[in-house]
């Protein structure tokens, strides 16, 4: 299917609008050893694209069906465009959620399953038939109205779901890795699809993913579950270039994790010889220090100190758009990549396995994390 809308480029707008949602002490517990939800402190202002993002059994979907109303949680409040949710039930919320399995009617035909929270409401029969026909135009299935569930492919059945909910106008739609499902180069179109869609109507999307390229992506704002609870919650590119903790340097994207003690203000000793950081440390304390890969800076000869150690290339893996070095510092792991650039390029270099490079670690990009 040919794509509706370019992509506009990175996102920068940081919608400003009124909390629409907002979570107080959240707490779920299934069975005397699933804590699904410890205690989440969440806000989600109106038009936002807000993703949460974790590891398998988090709390992700627990917590979309606490705001959806298929469960009651067991203390904390939630409120949703004002109100507070507790006792309205499930089709009594402005909200709305799409499934990964896009769970459409199957014995109903795709305009029947778009019209039916229409018919529900019992509106007049010209509006429903507007409202679907809008619906349908604005996810791209105008044409596949007559067909049932099982005669669309993976993207078209997701459409038709996104549709469905969307017709409802929902204040807040939830979606449950709504892209899981479908192949690399769908979700890839379906995202920026989703994004200009969302953009367009301005409604406040909650999505839950695991897949981290995906949120940062998408999201004006997004958090990283741990275990019931949200570990950083913030922009994604402040997420990823400054974690917070090991969990999140280790979960969003790669990271070189070196331990570190402070022996002077500016200046850890780590397994790598003495480095210098920006920030400012406490004497004698621990900390750990992450780089990403792509931070790491290689050349083939270069001065020592101001950063700089010998390492030793123990292997090479080729991505396509990348060079990915496994590094031996002394004993130490590094992993550093570089672009697959053109070849003419001044600076360009490609390491041998077994060679002795410089492996340049900017203080700039090292970020402290103090655990
Ligand atoms: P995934 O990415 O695998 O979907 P998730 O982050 O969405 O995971 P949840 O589905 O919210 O995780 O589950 C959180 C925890 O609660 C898990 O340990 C899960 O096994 C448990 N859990 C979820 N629903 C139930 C239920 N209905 N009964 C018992 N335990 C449940």
């Amino acid at each position: 299917m040919e794509q509706r809308r370019l992509f506009k480029g990175k996102r920068t707008r940081t919608p400003g609008g009124e909390i629409i949602v907002r979570l107080t002490g959240v707490r779920k517990r299934f069975d005397s050893d699933t804590l699904a939800l410890d205690g989440v402190n969440l806000e989600i202002r109106a038009g936002e694209f807000f993703s949460l993002l974790g590891p398998s059994g988090c709390g992700k979907t627990t917590l979309l069906r606490i705001l959806a109303g298929f469960e009651t949680p067991d203390a904390g409040r939630v409120e949703i465009a004002g109100r507070d949710m507790d006792g309205v039930p499930p089709y009594r919320r402005p909200v709305n959620l799409v499934f990964q399995n896009y769970a459409l009617f199957p014995h109903m035909n795709i305009f029947e399953n778009i019209a039916f929270g229409l018919r529900m409401k019992r509106l007049p029969e010209d509006e429903v038939r507007a409202r679907v026909g809008w619906a349908l135009e604005l996810v791209d299935i105008l044409g596949l109205e007559r067909r049932r569930p099982h005669e669309l492919s993976g993207g078209q059945r997701q459409r038709a779901a996104l549709a469905r909910a969307l017709v409802n106008e929902p204040e807040v739609l939830l979606l449950d890795e709504p892209l899981g499902a479908l192949d690399y180069k769908l979700r890839k179109q379906l995202q920026v699809e989703l994004m200009n869609l969302q953009e367009e109507l301005g409604v406040t999307f909650v999505y839950v993913t695991h897949d981290q390229e995906e949120a940062l992506v998408m999201s004006d704002r997004m958090a990283v579950m741990r275990e019931g609870r949200i570990e950083q919650l913030g922009l994604p590119e402040a997420l990823y270039e400054r974690p917070q903790s090991r969990f999140v340097a280790q979960f969003l994207g790669t990271s070189n994790l070196i331990p570190a003690r402070a022996r002077a203000e500016h200046e850890v000793e780590t397994p790598l010889g003495p480095l210098r950081v920006l920030q400012k440390l406490a004497v004698g304390q621990d900390y750990t220090l992450s780089i990403r890969p792509e931070k790491v800076r290689l050349s083939r000869r270069g001065p020592n100190g101001g950063n700089r150690v010998t390492a030793r290339v123990d292997d090479i893996i080729y991505t396509g758009a990348e060079n990915q070095y496994l590094l031996d510092a002394a004993g130490f792991e590094l992993v550093a990549f570089t672009l697959n650039s053109d070849i003419q390029e001044p600076g360009y270099e490609e390491f041998d396995y077994d060679e002795h490079v410089v492996v340049h670690l900017p203080e700039e990009n090292l970020v402290v994390i103090h655990e």
